[in-house]
Formats: structure tokens, sequence, C-alpha cells
């Protein structure tokens, strides 16, 4: 079996796993001295390590050998996502995890249902990323950030915004050796002037097919299609 992955601010020789992630270590999964773990930092790095002592909610670990590993795309791949209701979010914060997403920017945008997020929501967001990661083998972990208003989405290098009405196809615009910026809208769209600005900052129209999906789905399709297509 594959050692259990667990999530670890400092990868450090030795060092105590705490909190959540020993909870589970120790409740879950039963570990014991001698067990064998994979570490990984979410900035890049992943040690293979070794249980030496388990205490009161929390174990020493010792690490064992630093792994080069490649699972990551090669270039960023940000996702600007309008604020969804109910648990679309965290459906799109989970699966574009999967799919090589580096970083989440929310986006209050005018036809959207839900126009805040509460902090608690956010932070469970965040915990949603780190378990994704950790269960697909990601050695970056994707950071969360905003809600921004559109207005603040910065220019971009690259930028693919989905819009139904677009004809362009995500292939024939795409570079995938740059860094990406996606953008995709509320259950309501984005309205005419917010498609015209984010054009300004870089963002080009595509298509997704010719039905109209539902936002979490086109985050989806949208972020398989600049990593997993090109097997990144
Ligand atoms: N009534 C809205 C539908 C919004 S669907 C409209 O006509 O715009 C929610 C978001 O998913 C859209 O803003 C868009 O970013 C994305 N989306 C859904 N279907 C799509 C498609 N076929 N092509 C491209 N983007 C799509």
């Amino acid at each position: 079996m594959r050692p259990h992955r667990a999530f670890v601010p400092e990868l450090s020789d030795q060092l105590w796993i705490e909190g959540r992630e020993a909870h589970h270590l120790l409740e879950v999964l039963r570990a014991r001295p001698g067990d064998r773990l994979t570490l990984f930092d979410g900035r890049g790095n992943e040690a293979l390590a070794e249980v030496v002592e388990v205490g009161e909610g929390r174990l020493r670990v010792r690490t064992l050998e630093k792994k080069a590993v490649r699972r990551e795309p090669d270039a960023p791949v940000t996702l600007y996502l309008a604020l969804l209701k109910g648990e679309k979010l965290a459906d799109a914060v989970r699966m574009g995890t999967e799919l090589g997403v580096s970083r989440f920017v929310l986006l209050v945008t005018r036809h959207a249902v839900a126009k805040t997020i509460r902090r608690q929501k956010l932070e469970r967001l965040r915990r949603i990323a780190i378990e994704a990661a950790k269960q697909s083998g990601r050695t970056l972990l994707p950071a969360v950030e905003g809600p921004i208003p559109l207005s603040r989405v910065p220019g971009v290098e690259q930028g693919l915004l989905a819009h139904p009405e677009a004809t362009l196809r995500v292939s024939e615009v795409y570079q995938p050796d740059r860094p990406v910026a996606l953008a995709v809208g509320p259950e309501g769209g984005f309205a005419e002037d917010e498609v015209a600005l984010l054009r300004s900052r870089g963002f080009t129209p595509v298509t997704l097919g010719r039905r109209i999906l539902k936002a979490e789905t086109a985050a989806c399709a949208l972020v398989a299609l600049v990593t997993a297509a090109y097997g990144r």
C-alpha cells in the first residue's frame, strides 16, 4: 500500500505532527512507531518519513529521504472563480485541486446568487484543498484567496474566459508552457461589461461546448483542458 500522505508546514529532519493531521493518523489510521508515511510541505517538497513516537494527540516523525517528484503542471494555473452558492465552490475547489490549479481567486460578480462568503466557509475551502492535495499526490498546496471584485482582476500574461457565446476553443489559443489564468462566471453568467473588462485584462473568451454547463462543471472542464488534456 502507498504510505499515507500527511501535510506538514515545514519539512525538517525530526518533527511533531499535531492537530487535525495527527488526529487522523492516530485515530483513523492507528499509526504506530515504525510506520512509514509520506510528508509534503505544500511548497513542492516531499519526503519519506517514519513514526518514532506517538503521544497524546500528536506524533513524532523522522524524515528518511527527500523525494524528487513531478506532479505539478509546468506553469502555474490560476482560477478566477465567481462566488457560488452552497456546495458548488467546495466541489470546484476539490476537483480543481485534483486537476492542478495553483491558486483559486474568488470573484464578486453582478449576476451571482452569493455576494459574500463567510470566513468559516473560506477556511473550509482551504481544508478541502489540503485534503484534495493529499489525496491526489499534489506537492504544491493551492491557495484559496479573495473574494475580490471583478474589477480588481489584474492584467494577465495569458487568460481564458469560459463564455457560452464564444466560438474559439481552448486548444486553438492556449499555450501550455506559459502561466495561464482562467475565469469562470456565476450561475447567472458574466455581464457583458464584465466580459469586456476581463478581455481588456488579457482574457480570451473560449467555448466549452454547445451546452450550458453549471459553473462548477465549467470550472472543471476548463482546468482539465489546460492540464489533463496535455498530460500535465
Ligand atoms: N445563463 C448564463 C449561464 C451561466 S453558466 C449565461 O448564459 O452566461 C455559469 C458559467 O459557466 C458561465 O459564466 C461560464 O463561465 C461557464 N460556462 C457554462 N457553459 C459554458 C459553455 N458552454 N462554454 C463556456 N463557458 C461556459
